[in-house]
Order: C-alpha cells, then structure tokens, then sequence
C-alpha cells in the first residue's frame, strides 16, 4: 500500500497543499507569502517551514489565532489538517479517494465530497459610502442571508477628479468607522473586511485598510482627467479628443496604468484588468486580437505578475448589462494561469442583490482555463 508520503512526492496533492497554503497565508497573515515557494515540498519539510512561518506571524496583527490552522501544534496535526481540508474539495474526488484508501482514518470528511468548505467570499463591494445603493449594514445582512463566510468593502476611495462615485475625504473617517463597527457587531456570523478600491490617481490614507484593490478608471491627458467606462459617448470622445483618433494609442494608455497600478497603489488585488473593453462587447471599438492591443494588454500583464498579486474575475459589466463574460477576457486569463498567477472572483456590487451576481458561472470560465481561483487574501 502507498503511504500517504508517497503520493505527496508524485505531486498528487499539491493542489491541496497550494489551496491550504492560500488559505494559511490569508489566516495568518501576509509575513507567510515565501511558503508559496514550497509547494512542492513533502509534508515534512513543508511543516517545518509552516513552523517557523508560525513563530513569526505571532506578533503580526492580522493573524487570526481563532483559526484551527493557526493552533496546528504538530506535523501529524498538519498532515491530518492538509487531508481533509484537500478531501472536501469535490474537484479532487478521484484521486482523493485513493489517498482516503490509504488514510483510512480519515474516511468520513471524504463521504459528503462536497465543497462545504469552500469559502464564499466577495471583496468588491460599494455602498452608500460611494455610488452604491444600499448601506453597509444592509449588504452585510444581504451577505448573511446569502451564507456568505467572508465580505469585504471597497469604497471608490478619494481620487483628485473628485468625481461624485468616490468617498469624500471628510467622509472617509466615518466610513472606516461604520465597517469596523460592522466587524464588531456581526462578527460571530461573518468575517467583514475594510476596503478601498483604489483609482490609479487616488492619494488617500490607507493605513486603516485590510485590503486594497487597484484600479484604473481614468486616463490623463492634455491636463485633464478623462473617465473611461462612463458611457460610450465619452469613450469615442477620449479617443477623438485625447487621442486624434487612435483607439490604440488610447489602449496603449490605459494599459501602460495598469501595468503600473501596482508600483502606483501597492494594492492588494489588480481591479478589473481589462476594463477598456466595458463597451466593445461586439467589437464596436476595436479589435482585442489586434497586435497593438494584444501587446498594450500583455506587457501590462507582464510587469504585474511577478508582484504575485492576485487578479480579479470581475462580474461587474454583466449585471450592469454591458457584458456577457467576465473581466478579464480568457486569452488574459490562460496567461495568468501560464505564468502561475491567481485571481479572486468579485462582483464590483453597487446593490446588495448583486453580491455574488454570476459567481458559479464565473467560477466555471475561470476553471475553464485552470487558472488558481483563491477565495480570500
Ligand atoms: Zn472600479
Ligand atoms: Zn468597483
């Protein structure tokens, strides 16, 4: 009979591991990200590493020591811990009846084989605060109701366009103040995280923050800010006026942004990648397969990736009736997966009805393209 070691070293279940990795480095905290290095690793050394990553992330604020990872005391613990956190993911099942075979002891998490402990999660979420409809409380109660374990707010932070969508600056004490009240108050139902979706051009505090997503929404040229998802009006306007007609070199902007979006913000999430494609669903303004887009969107791509942060499958577009997929597009995404990145999947909700708007249908096209869906940062 194959001993579970085994299986570790034919790399069987790293999938497991690199999700339990995923999920350790969330609860525990950002000090751990260098164990990513080590999925490939057998149970011991990687127990040994997530030892000493223990130690340090004792003293880091954002561990949560409530979580059973945290208390892990011992490799057999570890081990036991990786089973059946991998033995509840039904994408596994076959293989991971095998390893049960051998783990015998471990037999009744494998039975369901249902996802149950897949964490729901939404990161992308406006309110009252900014251009959304309903107010935190509501959408935390909508969250509740809906089983969800994680939701996170990302107010429009302060951009100098000071565009009426974004937090005011004399308003952003009360909003922190409201999300950490929220936290206090439900906490026994549900995680709540304090956001910002931050502009490429905001310059805000962020210092409160458990999380920031990065966004480009806006272009600046010839002095002036020009908003690039507002309708598709404005989007020809840009491209007449800023641009002398050249959607490219309109693209070619946006783009040289994005790829700058984490050196600008330091964000913890990359905001709708591909957003310049808000309006051109059937083509209606240029071609994603032309050359110059393709290069304008990969080399974007490129200085991004190696940061390690996580992209977002944004539904947002499709429950505001642009789009009918999500950002980004698949092409983007399958480079994401070559180059071991990850995404989260979000729905940029502006209403509580909204919060996990297409989440199994996204959750499908991202799969679709194998690339590594995280649920939480
Ligand atoms: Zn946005
Ligand atoms: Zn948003």
């Amino acid at each position: 009979m194959k001993s579970l070691q085994s299986y570790i070293n034919e790399g069987l279940i790293s999938d497991i591991i690199l999700r339990l990795l995923d999920a350790s480095i969330a609860w525990i905290g950002k000090g751990l990200d260098f164990i990513g290095d080590n999925i490939k690793a057998s149970t011991s050394e990687l127990w040994s590493t997530y030892k000493d990553s223990l130690k340090n992330a004792g003293d880091n604020p954002n561990a949560n020591k409530q979580n059973p990872l945290y208390n892990i005391k011992n490799e057999k613990e570890f081990s036991k811990f990786i089973i059946e956190h991998g033995l509840s993911a039904k994408t596994f099942g076959e293989r991971l009846k095998e390893i049960d075979k051998v783990m015998g002891s471990f037999s009744e998490a494998t039975q369901t084989g249902e996802d149950d402990e897949m964490i729901k999660s939404n990161l992308h979420t406006h309110t009252t605060f900014c251009d959304g409809k309903n107010t935190p409380e509501d959408v935390v109660k909508e969250a509740i109701e809906r089983g969800f374990d994680i939701i996170g707010f990302s107010a429009h932070a302060y951009t100098p366009t000071n565009s009426q969508w974004c937090l005011k600056k004399e308003r952003e004490e009360a909003y922190a103040k409201e999300i950490i009240r929220l936290k206090e108050e439900y906490k026994d139902k549900i995680k709540i995280l304090l956001g910002l979706e931050l502009d490429y051009y905001s310059e805000v505090d962020t210092s409160q923050c458990d999380y920031t997503i990065g966004s480009v929404h806006y272009v600046y040229k010839n002095g002036k800010y020009y908003g690039i998802d507002s309708s598709p009006e404005l989007f020809q306007k840009i491209i007449d006026e800023a641009f002398e007609g050249d959607v490219y070199a309109f693209i070619e902007e946006y783009y040289r942004l994005v790829g700058d979006v984490y050196n600008k913000t330091k964000c913890d999430i990359i905001g709708h990648f591909d957003l310049i494609t808000k309006f051109n669903e059937n083509g209606e303004f240029f071609d994603t397969q032309n050359p110059r887009y393709k290069k304008a969107a990969y080399s974007a791509l490129e200085s991004l990736l190696p940061e390690n942060v996580p992209f977002e499958v944004n539904t947002g577009a499709i429950s505001r009736g642009y789009r009918t997929e999500p950002y980004p597009a698949k092409d983007i995404l399958q480079i994401i997966e070559k180059e071991k990145g990850r995404v989260i999947i979000t729905s940029d909700s502006h209403q509580k009805e909204t919060i996990d708007f297409y989440f199994d249908e996204a959750k499908l096209y991202a799969e679709s393209t194998k690339v590594h869906i995280i649920d939480e940062i």
